[in-house]
């Protein structure tokens, strides 16, 4: 049902602490609710217990207790999970946990990473990406944001009934689903505030990714921020021509503007940023690309996440073989690049992000055209 209610997850404890001394709330009343709902994680206003019934009344007039719902719960044969969430107005994103085993120890001791979304569809306008193809619906709030995680935890609460599972639990966040997370900045910021929080969901900020595709101004903005987030970019090409072919944003942050502001972004994090690389058959899979990336994370001491490209329904671009995606990481390998290629079908974080909803929308008749 469309609400124009602002979300409970979008709220910070000072927001809502004054929200509520408008009403005469004593100051502990904010944290009391904001306890229910992440460390308690009750589905309610009701669950509230300590809470007068008017108290609740008045809270379920104000404000939504959560903008989203859980539509599907897909559990692949191996180990990714995707939730898919309907928000108020109809639109779908999608949540989705990667459990990925480490040698000899089984799934309850591999190495659990959630991928979030930031908006409904994307405007980059990236030719590869299947989140961009409808373009921009819109930008998700900081309660839809904060919404999918919350979601997150309930689907762990409900596997291991006994024992409340932290999110703590989880390794990573990575902020790499639907959207172009540093074109929808601010409400970003207020969600991984509220994610990182005592008060909130109590996740570490160097256990959180953001990947972008490259707005120059915005990573220099994140570099200045008190929270020290991880950065990934989406890099995809080693030169201009080759970026500019498959990544629109380039014509307006072309590398030479990309590489300094990421520089700068690493030189004050002393962090390790890393390099994203889709390999696409014919198109950035050359040797003379890998040599050049090669060059660019020696300069920039980078880590680099080579990715198998996904193949996208009524997109062209292929995947290499896999002799040649291994030729093209041995060129970083051989410079003592710290390079990782991902392989295994269903382990790939990144590519297991965007593809859910796509399916779903075209399923209910709902894509855009
Ligand atoms: N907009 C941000 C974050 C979301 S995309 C960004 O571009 O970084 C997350 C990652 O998935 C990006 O590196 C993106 O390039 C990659 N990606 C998109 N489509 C893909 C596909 N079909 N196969 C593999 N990776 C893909
Ligand atoms: Fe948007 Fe990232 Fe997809 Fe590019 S790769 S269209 S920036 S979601």
């Amino acid at each position: 049902m469309p609400t124009s209610k602002p979300a409970l997850t979008g709220e910070s404890l000072a927001t809502l602490s004054a929200r509520l001394a408008e009403r005469g709330e004593p100051a502990f009343r904010a944290k009391q609710i904001l306890d229910w709902l992440y460390k308690k994680r009750v589905t309610s206003w009701d669950g509230m217990t300590n809470l007068s019934k008017p108290l609740r009344a008045w809270l379920d007039e104000t404000f939504d207790f959560l903008p989203a719902e859980l539509v599907v719960n897909q559990q692949s044969e191996d180990v990714t999970d995707k939730l898919l969430l309907e928000l108020r107005d109809g639109s779908l994103i999608e949540t989705v946990i990667i459990r990925a085993p480490q040698e000899g120890v089984g799934l309850d001791h591999s190495r659990k990473t959630i991928c979030i979304s930031t908006q409904v569809g994307c405007a980059m306008g990236c030719v590869f990406c299947a989140s961009g193809l409808a373009g921009l619906k819109r930008n998700l709030t900081a309660g839809e944001i904060v919404a999918q995680l919350l979601h997150v935890c309930r689907r762990e609460d409900a596997r291991t009934p006994r024992a409340r599972q932290e999110l703590a639990s989880f390794d990573n966040i990575v902020v790499m689903g639907m959207g172009e997370p540093l074109a929808n900045y601010d409400a970003l910021l207020r969600a991984l505030t509220i994610l990182n929080a005592d008060w909130g969901l109590g996740f570490g900020a160097r256990r959180i990714t953001i990947s972008t595709s490259g707005l120059v101004p915005k990573i220099l903005q994140l570099a200045d921020e008190p929270l020290g987030f991880r950065l990934a970019i989406s890099l995809h090409g080693a030169t201009d021509e080759v970026r500019e072919k498959i990544m629109p944003v380039n014509r307006a942050y072309p590398l030479a503007k990309l590489l300094p502001a990421v520089k700068a972004f690493s030189e004050k994090h002393g962090r390790m940023v890393t390099l994203e690389f889709i390999l696409i058959e014919d198109v950035n899979d050359s040797l003379e690309q890998a040599r050049l990336l090669r060059d660019i994370a020696l300069d920039l001491h980078a880590h680099v996440n080579l990715i198998p490209y996904n193949t996208v329904e009524g997109l062209p671009w292929k995947r290499p073989s896999l002799t040649r995606q291994e030729r093209f990481a041995d060129v970083l390998r051989a410079a003592r690049v710290s390079t990782t290629l991902r392989r295994e079908k269903g382990h790939d974080i990144d590519a297991a992000c965007g593809q859910l909803r796509l399916k779903t929308e075209k399923a209910r008749g709902l894509a855009a055209t």
